[in-house]
């Protein structure tokens, strides 16, 4: 069986977990994640990046860090992972869904434009597989609201709007490092401080609402609870597994991009001959690989389309079901359709992509597809 996602596990990781255990220090903040978060903070030109234990804690700490509650509006996309959501749903917050775009499942912003009212606290766009969201404009739209911005980075990483990395364009950008992410530690995440003045109060919430990080630096005499808070601290053992891989990221991601190349190639006469449509990132994107898709014409095809794959002993995946029609939210939402949303739903596939897929396995992907159509 190809499956879909085979998560890539260095030699390396092991001999540094080891190093991370034998140094007396597992629990957050040892040396690997303190290396994670330096190396990151420096390349992406961040004020701070903290490790978190998840991209969903990082959406929760910058949706407690945007002050966002009850009265207030966070627009968001439909078509997202349901942690997008959940981190402003637990303030209190009224979610406003917005469409996609017709040709891709990015956050539409002229549908965002359309949705701000004068609640709007929160803008959250979501860089699906790893492409841009037209950020320019959404950041007009917030200034214009006095809105924030919180990027869901969690497929993002190395993936840039106009030559800048994701996540530290709006006010606050959440990756993922989950195992089926470019890069990860099974379950994990970070999020960036791009400005300087969130740094003290996310150190904060992130140490459980206390001040053990200004103590531990010596600016206090004792550490005690000054506000709000939770424990987003992943083990250093999960940081030394994630740094395995930092230390190899450009040749991950490069790898990674070789791959997607093959399947854009090879898939090409799908586009052409208008039976499926291939992921489209637009010129300000600079995109990271992270997903390879179908958009097929309806969910039947889909449908059979997994089954003739499963006969060949390939995994292929559908993804996100619109949150406006989810059980929880179906009976909260206003009553617009968001068919561009829908239609992801329905119709998008995903295809096995992963570091150490072999030539030979993608040659089977590919040749499953196209032998589906040939049909
Ligand atoms: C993976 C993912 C998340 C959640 O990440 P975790 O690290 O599993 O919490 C959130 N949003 C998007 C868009 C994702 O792809």
């Amino acid at each position: 069986m190809i499956p879909f996602n085979r998560p890539i596990l260095p030699e390396r990781a092991s001999e540094l977990m080891t190093e991370a255990f034998r140094s007396g220090k597992v629990s957050g903040d040892g040396a690997f994640s303190r290396r994670c978060e330096a190396f990151l903070k420096e390349r992406y030109g961040a004020s701070r990046c903290l490790m978190t234990t998840s991209c969903t804690d990082a959406l929760e700490l910058a949706a407690i860090l945007s002050g966002v509650g009850p009265g207030d509006e966070v627009i968001l996309p439909s078509f997202t992972f349901v942690s997008t959501a959940n981190a402003f749903a637990l303030r209190g917050a009224k979610l406003v869904f917005a469409d996609s775009l017709p040709d891709q499942p990015n956050l539409d912003p002229a549908q965002v434009e359309a949705l701000l009212s004068p609640r709007t606290k929160v803008i959250v766009p979501v860089h699906y597989a790893g492409v841009a969201v037209d950020m320019d404009p959404i950041m007009s739209l917030a200034a214009r609201q006095g809105a924030f911005v919180v990027e869901d980075a969690a497929q993002a990483i190395e993936a840039t709007y106009k030559g800048r990395q994701l996540g530290l364009i709006g006010d606050l950008g959440a990756f993922s490092f989950h195992e089926t992410k470019n890069i990860h530690c099974g379950e994990g995440g970070l999020i960036a401080l791009r400005d300087p003045a969130f740094v003290s109060r996310a150190e904060v919430i992130r140490e459980k609402g206390t001040n053990r990080s200004a103590f531990f630096r010596g600016e206090v005499d004792k550490y005690g609870w000054v506000d709000i808070g939770s424990s987003f601290l992943p083990s250093d053992i999960l940081s030394a597994i994630l740094w395995a891989q930092i230390e190899h990221l450009e040749a991950i991601c490069q790898h990674r991009m070789a791959l997607w190349h093959c399947y854009r190639e090879a898939l090409d006469p799908l586009e052409r001959s208008g039976w499926a449509h291939l992921p489209v990132v637009p010129d300000y994107a600079g995109h990271n690989a992270h997903a390879f898709y179908l958009i097929l014409p309806d969910e039947s095809t889909r449908a059979h389309l997994i089954a003739h794959l499963k006969a060949r002993e390939i995994m292929a995946v559908f993804h996100y079901q619109s949150l406006h029609r989810s059980p929880y939210f179906q009976d909260k939402h206003d009553g617009r359709s968001l068919p561009n949303s829908d239609r992801y739903s329905d119709c998008l596939l995903r295809l096995p992509l992963f570091h150490d897929l072999t030539e030979a396995e993608q040659g089977r992907v590919v040749d499953g597809v196209l032998d589906f159509f040939r049909k």
